[in-house]
């Protein structure tokens, strides 16, 4: 969907890329993660070996390609970038593996997605550095097998739960991206406007970051909206003031709720008094599939604890009710 507060990336986000931090030094928040990683590229670098494999989960726009890529810049090898969708075919993913060098870093994303087929490729692929293939058809169809250089796979996914089990037990090194804290965001937005030439006050920065929903991607583009806003204006910083007016414009509120969140709890509250309601019958009374709330409105939501999920149903939280503004029914 094409809302700025959508956390999966649009066509409109490559710009984004000049601003991937390439070290882990510049890699800002996620600690724990970083913490752990750089344990285990030191320990494999000073081992001369590749790197294990690394699953990383988390929710879109978090900086899950971006630490990918700075997994392969410390460890000095190349890096291979696609999608479980894209790999369609057993070859695809052959003519991937054969072409990898030695430690280099192979990394798939959504790889939640590979087909059963492919993923059953890529098990041999990580355990043995080697590959069975079947040559021929019918009586006179071998298996042969390929050895491939000694890589590292670096899975990326939204969903964990999603991973087949056999595919997640080979991943020696699993890491779960949190969202960012407020303070964090506020760091890859000076950062960010530092690269972009884009002069910002702290408070400034503070209230873009507080909007962002705790996501890297979206404090990028909201940054990105507030400068434009600020042109227009012919102010030359970003103050606090400008980029709460800048904001209110674009219908991003103090949570970072737009306009489709607020209608959905909006309408939680004034149709269904706040619920217990189902998700089908909100789904109707939205207008939007039952698939859009459950994976892009709700996760949210529930996050900022303003939804509940219960086995009757959604329902709106008191703090939900606070937030619109509503009393909540005692
Ligand atoms: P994902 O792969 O999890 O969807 P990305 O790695 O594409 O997310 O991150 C989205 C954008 O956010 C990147 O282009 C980058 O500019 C920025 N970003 C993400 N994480 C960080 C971070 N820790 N520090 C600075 N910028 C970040």
């Amino acid at each position: 969907d094409g809302r700025i507060v959508a956390m999966d990336e649009q066509r409109a986000d490559d710009w984004q890329y000049s601003l991937r931090p390439r070290k882990l030094s510049e890699y800002i928040g996620q600690d724990k993660a970083k913490k752990n990683l750089d344990i285990f590229i030191k320990a494999a670098m000073n081992r001369g070996d590749a790197l294990d494999h690394v699953l990383l989960y988390g929710p879109p726009g978090l900086g899950k390609t971006t630490l990918a890529g700075i997994i392969a810049n410390e460890m000095g090898v190349n890096f291979r970038q696609t999608s479980g969708p894209a790999i369609e075919r057993q070859g695809d993913l052959a003519a991937l593996l054969t072409n990898l060098q030695e430690h280099d870093v192979l990394f798939i994303d959504e790889i939640h997605r590979l087909s059963r087929s492919v993923e059953e490729v890529l098990y041999s692929a990580m355990e043995d550095f080697a590959l069975d293939i079947i040559i021929g058809k019918g009586p006179s169809a071998r298996s042969i097998r390929l050895d491939i250089a000694p890589f590292t796979l670096i899975g990326a996914t939204t969903k964990a739960g999603s991973l087949a089990a056999p595919l997640r037990d080979r991943f020696g090194i699993i890491s779960r991206l949190e969202y960012y804290t407020p303070e964090a965001l506020v760091n890859i937005i000076k950062r960010a406007a530092e690269i972009l030439e884009i002069p910002i006050e702290d408070r400034g920065a503070l209230e873009i970051a507080r909007r962002s929903r705790g996501t890297p991607r979206i404090a990028n583009r909201l940054l990105k909206r507030v400068r434009d806003v600020a042109q227009y204006e012919g102010q030359d910083v970003i103050t606090d003031a400008l980029a709460d007016k800048a904001l209110s414009l674009l219908e991003v509120d103090k949570a970072g709720l737009d306009h489709t969140d607020r209608r959905m709890l909006s309408t939680m509250i004034k149709k269904f008094g706040g619920g217990p309601v189902g998700l089908d019958t909100l789904a109707a009374a939205i207008s939007e599939s039952t698939d859009t709330i459950e994976d892009v409105y709700e996760p949210f939501l529930i996050q900022l604890g303003f939804v509940n999920r219960t086995p009757r149903g959604r329902v709106v939280t008191r703090a939900g009710y606070e937030h619109m503004g509503i009393a909540y029914p005692e």
